[in-house]
């Protein structure tokens, strides 16, 4: 039959049939489509063949993945560790007050994203603190990636009406959970999950303090339809695989500008004839997501393009 991947130990892992039933699986040592790519065969997300031997629950074959996503893992690492798969979207939870998110790292979880075709909403927590120049620093967010195309949103993870918008922008669908400890990913997930489900959450040793010692990621149901995949004690997730010529596609609003650059080998930086510097030049790119682009370039491989 087949199952969902909730949640991996590594050794173990829970899955859930169609019908609901909750199974803990092991892995057969052999199966289908397995992925030698990666440090973890089965993620949390996936679709998987269960096979019932002996009262026991065993995987016997994964899925295609849809789309998956990687941890970042130390440089030159060959294999990877996906944390998830099968999503519909991200929510990337960040705040402007303490601790502060940086426009370096929100980007960079950007393009990770769109090079994985999921959609991202901006998700800026804890509004209740904001004081003047937060609320400049958020209006300036609000108005840069609503221009490019992200959905953005405010929110206090302890106002019921945010927490209702946030289930609403849930609902039916698989979302990825994200950002950095102590942005308050952790009372976000309290407020939308069920109350049934907390209980499971306690259970598996979340405390709600930032004292996460596990790095697997798990997914919960939610009451309208969906599921939320939360990633504790993932700091961050990973840009691999990108080349250098291909980044500027991850910034969405360079896209209709790189086909006008004169060489088609164009990185954007000082070639002549740029288009991606003119529409920067002209206003047209914000000149903070150009630097970001510029320091992200930096930081890949040249593949020889
Ligand atoms: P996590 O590490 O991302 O899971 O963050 P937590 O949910 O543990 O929250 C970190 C801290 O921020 C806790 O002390 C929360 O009570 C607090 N917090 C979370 N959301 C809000 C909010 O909307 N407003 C305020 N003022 N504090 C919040
Ligand atoms: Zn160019």
């Amino acid at each position: 039959m087949e199952a969902r991947i909730y949640k991996s130990t590594g050794s173990w892992y829970v899955a859930k049939g169609a019908d609901g039933t909750t199974f803990k699986a092991r892995m057969k040592g052999v199966f289908k489509n397995k992925d030698i790519t990666s440090t973890n065969p089965v993620a949390v997300g996936d679709y998987v063949e269960i096979e019932m031997e002996q009262g026991d629950a065993m995987i016997t074959g994964i899925h295609d993945r849809r789309n998956y996503i990687v941890r970042e893992s130390p440089h030159g690492r060959v294999k990877k560790h996906i944390v998830a798969s099968n999503m519909d979207q991200a929510i990337l939870v960040t705040t402007v007050a303490s601790p502060r998110t940086s426009q370096g790292f929100m980007d960079r979880f950007l393009v990770t994203a769109a090079a994985y075709h999921i959609p991202v909403i901006l998700l800026f927590n804890k509004k209740d603190i904001y004081r003047e120049k937060e609320i400049e620093q958020y209006a300036l967010y609000e108005d840069m990636y609503s221009e490019i195309g992200y959905t953005v949103r405010l929110v206090s993870a302890t106002d019921a009406v945010d927490i209702a918008m946030v289930k609403d922008l849930l609902a039916g669908k698989t979302t990825l959970l994200s950002g950095h400890s102590g942005v308050g990913k952790s009372t976000l997930i309290n407020g939308v999950l069920p109350a049934s489900q907390l209980k499971t959450h306690a259970v598996s040793g979340w405390s709600g303090k930032g004292q996460h010692t596990t790095t697997f990621a798990e997914m919960f149901d939610l009451e309208d339809g969906g599921s939320l995949i939360d990633t504790p004690g993932i700091r961050e997730l990973g840009i691999v695989d990108i080349d250098k010529a291909e980044l500027s596609h991850y910034f969405l609003e360079m896209q209709p500008y790189i086909s006008q650059c004169r060489f088609s080998s164009c990185l954007h930086l000082n070639e002549p004839g740029c288009a991606v510097r003119a529409a920067v030049d002209e206003g047209k790119i914000y000149p903070e997501r150009y630097v970001s682009y510029v320091t992200i370039l930096s930081t890949l491989d040249d593949k020889g393009y």
